[in-house]
């Protein structure tokens, strides 16, 4: 395969920019001027003309979900539907797809976004009638894009046991029509009335092995359709990795995973060795990490503090695993050679994770170059900030977290601390440390476009910028989600930049997205995603 005509960014100091290069194999073969790779162009070569266009190395998710983000997909993504009716005729479609008596699920509604009001309406929702005549005999759940409500139809409701006589819970409602009977709009507390999956028939071997293999499938299409190249996925079972393993072999996946496993101290004692992989099947599967989450998220206050959340009193967040059993996963990964990488959020949480670490390294002097990782790192101590690049710890955020969250991260935290650590990307950078990017799909769509925007501009969707100061240049966004990657899972050697003998993992952009103006950076679409010399997507 040849590119030609495109203004490719190597993100190599010796030849930054180029027009050309030719794939042989799964590898770089050369690069140079269209002119100079024409010549390597024979009977049986693919010849993409790119006009132009922005090539670049492939995007590397620095931290999703693989499985999730396939499970994701089978749910009715509701969130582009412009009227109830739209709604309806998709879960219509659901339904006759659907086995007798599986649930229905879809999220990402949003009444605000509908041009046509649903009528009946019962305060501007509509009423679930419509849902229950298309879909009488398969429960329906739609959840609402805030993930603060919940929409059911008759049968969801009639498995629950919701009656018009079912009182409220506490912290919750659901909305009731002028006869008093449930309309199917479910808020806050009140959605867990609704008990999903009940009644739903059980599925047999051969069912969930298949559905499993789905999961994967359209994990591994969804990824190279958004322009990522390798997956790093935070937090499988062992399960999960034998059945990569075996669709790799039988090449149904796409996209090269790096796989944390999320398994107990137990199981991981018994089977590190049995499971350690390192560039499997031409750097398609490597697993040598282990994950440990240390606190929640600060959305839902779970985010661990070292003092008060500003907004609640005398709450400092949640400690999910304890700080002795995390130690004891940091000896296992010291003495076999994985990678610990730890989910810390809050600032009490990243320095817990950060002692952890700073303990282990001092106890094995003998061992370097350990990059041990701390997923997400979004709120730090200033203290703290200039530890990651002392230890060399990596610090594996998500740009889009960054936006997403901003609304209200000064009301968790007040204004000195959002100031001082809340996603300090700069200064962790100025530190030494290394700084990956993602999206934590399927939280977030797996669009590193919009994670690249989020990076550069630190842009809410009202046009307010979060502390403007720690945004990326447009080049270090793209290292971010890119070479940065490949060195977090020890891949620099053979990702993450464009070279002689690198794997051929490649994206071509219909804009250019490191000079066009700002506001255009989100128009941009993928055109082509190649990994392994190969095309995996063509827009
Ligand atoms: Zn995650």
């Amino acid at each position: 395969m040849v590119l030609l005509n495109a203004r490719i960014v190597t993100l190599e100091a010796s030849q930054p920019q180029v027009e050309a290069l030719a794939v042989g194999g799964n590898r770089i073969a050369a690069i140079g001027t269209t002119a100079a790779i024409r010549r390597y162009v024979g009977e049986r070569t693919q010849v993409i003309d790119l006009n132009g266009r922005l090539v670049i190395p492939g995007f590397i998710e620095g931290h999703a979900h693989f499985t999730g983000v396939g499970l994701s997909k089978l749910n009715l993504d509701l969130t582009k539907a412009k009227t109830w009716d739209e709604i309806v005729r998709m879960v219509e479609g659901a339904a006759k797809n659907a086995r007798p008596g599986e649930w229905i699920y879809g999220r990402g509604w949003h009444q605000e976004k509908w041009t046509v009001k649903p009528s009946p309406a019962v305060e501007g929702f509509p009423t679930h009638d419509s849902l229950s005549q298309v879909s009488p005999h398969n429960p329906v759940l739609l959840t609402h894009a805030s993930g603060h409500a919940t929409f059911a139809n008759a049968k969801a409701m009639e498995l629950s046991g919701i009656t018009r006589d079912t009182p409220n819970p506490s912290g919750g409602d659901f909305l009731k029509d002028a006869s008093g009977n449930p309309t199917g709009l479910f808020r806050e507390t009140a959605s867990r009335l609704i008990r999903t999956g009940a009644g739903e028939p059980g599925r047999t071997a051969e069912e969930e092995a298949a559905r499993a293999q789905r999961l994967l499938e359209l994990a591994s299409r969804e990824a190279v359709s958004k322009g990522v190249t390798s997956f790093q996925d935070a937090g499988s079972s062992f399960d999960d990795v034998d059945l990569m393993k075996r669709m790799i072999d039988e090449g149904r996946i796409d996209v090269r995973l790096w796989v944390m496993l999320r398994v107990s101290n137990e199981a991981f004692a018994a089977n590190l060795e049995k499971y350690r992989t390192i560039d499997y099947a031409d750097g398609f599967l490597t697993v040598r990490a282990i994950k440990r989450s240390i606190d929640g998220a600060l959305g839902s206050r779970g985010a661990w503090l070292l003092e008060s959340y500003s907004d609640k009193q005398d709450d400092i967040g949640r400690n999910t695993t304890s700080v002795e059993e995390i130690r004891e996963t940091a000896k296992l990964a010291m003495q076999h050679g994985y990678q610990l990488c730890v989910h810390a959020i809050g600032d009490r949480a990243n320095r817990e994770t950060l002692n952890i670490f700073e303990q282990a390294f001092k106890a094995n002097p003998a061992r370097r170059d350990l990059r041990w990782r701390v997923e997400h790192a979004q709120h730090l101590h200033t203290a703290d900030i200039p530890r990651f690049g002392q230890l060399g710890v990596i610090a594996s955020m998500q740009g889009v977290h960054c936006t997403s969250d901003a609304p209200y991260v000064v009301a968790r935290l007040g204004e000195k601390r959002a100031r001082e650590g809340a996603y300090v990307w700069q200064k962790l950078m100025k530190s030494g440390a290394v700084v990956t990017n993602g999206t934590d799909a399927p939280v977030e769509d797996m669009n590193p476009i919009a994670g690249y925007y989020a990076t550069v501009t630190r842009k809410t969707d009202d046009g307010s910028v979060f502390y403007g100061d720690q945004r990326m240049s447009r080049m270090e966004a793209l290292r971010s989600y890119t070479i940065n990657g490949a060195y977090a899972a020890f891949q620099e050697n053979s990702l993450g930049s464009i070279k002689v003998g690198k794997y051929a993992d490649l994206v071509a952009l219909s804009k250019d997205i490191l000079t066009i103006p700002e506001d255009e950076i989100r128009s941009a679409e993928i055109v082509y995603t190649i990994v392994g010399g190969k095309v995996r997507y063509k827009r």
